[in-house]
């Protein structure tokens, strides 16, 4: 049914919360009772309580994982069948797409209408691809001498963790799942606290499509408790891990304090929108990076938030940004046109205001915006925010701020712009805005990101890996290479005489 011609508000009523954490194939509450409040940032209410799973709660379910992973019941299955399971999966995804859409927006914030054209849509996309590839990927055997046959093979690695943030609850997931679970590890999925309702559901999901009890195991819980334990367990073999590149330090010091488990981080970003004087389009540059910049409330890893343009088309650039804002203007996420929604909670959203502060306290000017919204809801909305006259030193360019706020910069040079937009802790993605196809591969080449997109931004499918460059992280999402974080590397050396 088409977003627009269902009452959400009507549904969300009604939507019942189950917080239990799904360990060994069931519902389960926390092992101390202990639950914490899931608050909606859509009106700062109370959707129901979720268990607050704690080393106990976790060590149950790595327990659960290593049982069903040593005995082989998922591990062991033909990859054709495991690719029928998660098809399966996939399909029942879809299948529940209202609900799983209205609990995610309820969750974090976001348009019913991208929760529902976007995220369940992507999150089924990504299941269903690792199952079809599943069984079609082969091993290899060396070139070596004629008394060897040396093979090279690819093994499940164990039991993974897998930890992820609030921005696309369902899709971060399914980034590390689709291709763990089709290699045929068991995983332990502890969702960000601030959005754990999807996860629990899918789980749930992934049961009735006939996946093994204890090979997706899903523990929700605050970061330092639940994640922590997870990050340090002794049992697990792998973390696959999606936030801040703050935590992303301590998931490599917990590896190093326990077991030497992998660590593959995906972290923030700064990403640099770089605008050549000879693209004859500003406008729909100008279009592009707003269009990027404020979808999901600006809380994406990848969001353009630091453009650079040269001094010559500047001006045109920034009043037609200026100009893209009010149709960005946030408003009831539960209602089917609403383009921007509320950010995650009211921790954000004080964060995203000491941003604008700090912009405005370093002397960038406040093209538009710059204000929360809608505060009558008790929900938390900003909007849409331009800064011009941006300096790279400022903490605003410096700072990945994870809300709808972006910074112009202008360049005089090619080479400016390259250092300008190379000079970040972060390489998570970029983009070049050229009609010389001299400048366009030159600049592409020398941007130091996981992903660099020309003439265009959000282009994008499951088929190419997704992570970054310096502290935007390790490892890749997506694409087959995804299946390298989750399996080990065997040479078996036979001797032929
Ligand atoms: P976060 O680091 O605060 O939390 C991420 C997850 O880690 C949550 O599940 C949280 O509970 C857990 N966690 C927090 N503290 C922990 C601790 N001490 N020990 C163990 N686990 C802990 O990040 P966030 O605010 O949820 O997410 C936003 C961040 O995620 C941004 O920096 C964004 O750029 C990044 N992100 C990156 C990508 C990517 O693919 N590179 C994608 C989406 C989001």
């Amino acid at each position: 049914m088409p977003a627009s011609s269902i009452d959400w508000h009507a549904r969300a009523r009604e939507v019942l919360i189950d917080g239990r954490s799904l360990i060994d194939g069931q519902r389960r509450n926390a092992q101390s009772g202990e639950t914490f409040d899931c608050i909606s940032p859509l009106d700062g209410r109370v959707l129901g309580q979720v268990a607050r799973g704690r080393a106990a709660d976790i060590d149950a379910a790595v327990t659960s994982a290593r049982t069903a992973f040593d005995d082989g019941r998922w591990a062991h299955q033909p990859p054709v069948a495991r690719k029928r399971v998660l098809q399966r999966f996939a399909d029942k995804i879809l299948a529940a797409q209202e609900e799983l859409a209205l609990l995610e927006t309820l969750d974090m914030g976001k348009p019913i209408q991208y929760s529902l054209a976007v995220d369940v849509p992507s999150t089924a996309r990504c299941i269903g691809w690792y199952a079809e590839a599943v069984d079609k990927v082969y091993d290899e055997i060396a070139p070596t001498a004629r008394s060897a046959l040396a093979l090279i093979t690819r093994e499940a690695i164990g039991v993974i963790g897998a930890i992820v943030p609030w921005n696309y609850p369902m899709i971060m997931a399914a980034w590390k799942l689709g291709p763990a679970l089709a290699a045929g590890n068991s995983v332990v999925l502890k969702p960000s606290e601030k959005s754990p309702l999807t996860a629990l559901r899918l789980a749930e999901l992934a049961v009735e499509a006939g996946l093994p009890p204890g090979v997706f195991n899903v523990v929700p819980g605050l970061g330092q408790e639940a994640g922590e334990a997870l990050a340090l367990h002794m049992d697990v073999d792998a973390i696959g891990f999606t936030g801040s590149t703050r935590t992303g330090r301590r998931m490599l010091d917990y590896a190093g304090r326990s077991n030497l488990k992998r660590v593959y981080n995906e972290l923030g970003g700064k990403s640099a929108f770089v605008v050549f004087d000879d693209f004859d389009d500003i406008a729909r540059a100008a279009s592009t990076v707003a269009g990027s910049m404020f979808f999901n409330q600006g809380e994406s890893c990848n969001a353009p938030s630091r453009v650079l343009v040269h001094e010559t088309v500047a001006d045109e650039f920034v009043a037609r940004v200026v100009a893209e804002a009010p149709q960005y203007a946030p408003a009831d996420p539960l209602l089917a046109g609403t383009v921007m929604g509320a950010l995650v909670d009211d921790t954000q959203l004080r964060t995203v205001m000491g941003y604008i502060d700090a912009g405005r306290g370093e002397g960038a000017v406040c093209a538009t915006g710059g204000r929360q919204a809608r505060s009558d809801s008790g929900g938390y909305f900003v909007e849409p925010t331009v800064f011009d006259r941006v300096d790279n030193t400022m903490k605003i360019a410096r700072e990945e701020i994870f809300g709808p706020v972006l910074g112009i910069q202008r360049f005089k040079s090619e080479e400016e712009a390259v250092r300008l937009a190379n000079d970040s802790a972060y390489g998570l993605q970029a983009s070049v805005w050229s009609h010389n196809i001299n400048r366009a591969h030159r600049v592409a080449r020398a941007l130091r990101a996981g992903t660099v997109h020309v003439n265009q931004y959000d282009e994008d499918d499951i088929t190419v890996p997704f992570g970054g460059f310096k502290q935007s992280g390790n490892g890749r999402d997506k694409s087959l290479h995804a299946f390298d974080k989750y399996t080990e590397l065997k040479t078996t050396w036979i001797r032929i005489d």
